[in-house]
């Protein structure tokens, strides 16, 4: 355990997870993406009486410029100053390099992802199971992802069915890593749905449940409509419990601001005050919405006793 004092509401992925299954709701693993941005996703989260997570990418940290120590410095300090009570995660999203996930670890997170998913089955399980080890031994929960899942920016339909998760590889990896939750493939994938339209393969979801009890987890989440994210999360046996979702957030950020492209996120803090409030108040009401109607999470944070 680093030496960071945490609020006794900062809990694991894995006591987050357990809870969630058991309840069939599931945690939105949201990316703020922009260090200003971490306030509107935990203000909506104590407003709705949820609990959540607060996830960013390595890819995220280089492209917007912005390093674990900051990141976690930030979510720490506003914890404290807007008094949040309802139980919150600090993730690591998407990770490949062991010094990222180090420093991540030494900067507050209680959860952190490797994602080994593009090398062979065999080098994933150890890669992975070394990170298992080092995070399990800080006190910090670890998912990982087999399978691929992919991007709506490049879309090769024909391709997709190869990459989707193997029930069986599932639960050899998770028996082979220890890891608490599993990115599967099934066929959600990251970014905004133009050409391709969402889908999430039941049957394999399901068989992929039947052999292995890890947390499951979906990667892709904007986009997705909500019956079929809730028949996901309530499937038999334990359903999906942690959802990410990034692109929708800095959408309907940037669109309050009227901009397009993204920006650093030096850019974003050299922001005037009053656009950086219309950002929040959209990216609030975004990550609002996203508890009321696709997560089904509003309301439970009372079933953890950490406030
Ligand atoms: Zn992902």
């Amino acid at each position: 355990m680093n030496d960071k004092k945490k609020r006794s509401n900062v809990i694991t992925l894995k006591q987050a997870l357990e809870m969630a299954e058991s309840h069939q709701f599931a945690f939105g693993s949201f990316s703020p993406r922009y260090t200003a941005m971490i306030v509107p996703v935990l203000k909506a989260g104590q407003a709705m009486n949820s609990p959540l997570i607060v996830q960013i990418s390595e890819k995220e940290l280089d492209r917007y410029g912005i390093t674990p120590k900051e990141f976690g410095g930030e979510f720490y300090a506003q914890l404290e100053r807007l008094s949040i009570t309802v139980p919150v995660v600090l993730h690591l999203d998407h990770t490949k390099a062991l010094s990222t996930i180090a420093d991540a670890i030494d900067a507050g997170f209680t959860s952190v992802m490797i994602d080994a998913s593009e090398k062979p089955l065999r080098e994933n399980i150890a890669i992975t199971r070394e990170v298992v080890h080092y995070a399990h031994a800080r006190g910090v929960s670890v998912e990982a992802e087999l399978g691929m899942i992919g991007t709506t920016d490049f879309i090769e339909t024909d391709k997709d069915e190869e990459l989707y998760t193997d029930p069986h590889e599932a639960k050899q990896f998770v028996e082979a890593t220890g890891v608490d939750a599993l990115a599967v493939s099934c066929g959600t994938a990251h970014g905004v749905y133009v050409v391709r339209q969402p889908k999430i393969d039941f049957a394999r979801l399901q068989a992929i449940r039947a052999l292995t009890p890890v947390h499951l987890v979906l990667h892709g989440g904007s986009g997705v409509p909500s019956e079929m994210m809730g028949r996901a999360i309530r499937l038999p046996g334990g359903g999906v419990s942690k959802v990410n979702i990034a692109t929708d957030l800095e959408l309907s950020f940037l669109q309050a601001i009227g901009r397009e492209e993204r920006m650093t996120n030096a850019e974003c803090l050299a922001l005037t005050a009053s656009q950086l409030e219309q950002g929040r108040e959209a990216v609030e009401l975004t990550v609002s919405d996203k508890i009321r109607s696709f997560l089904g999470s509003k309301g439970f944070a009372d079933m953890y006793q950490v406030q």
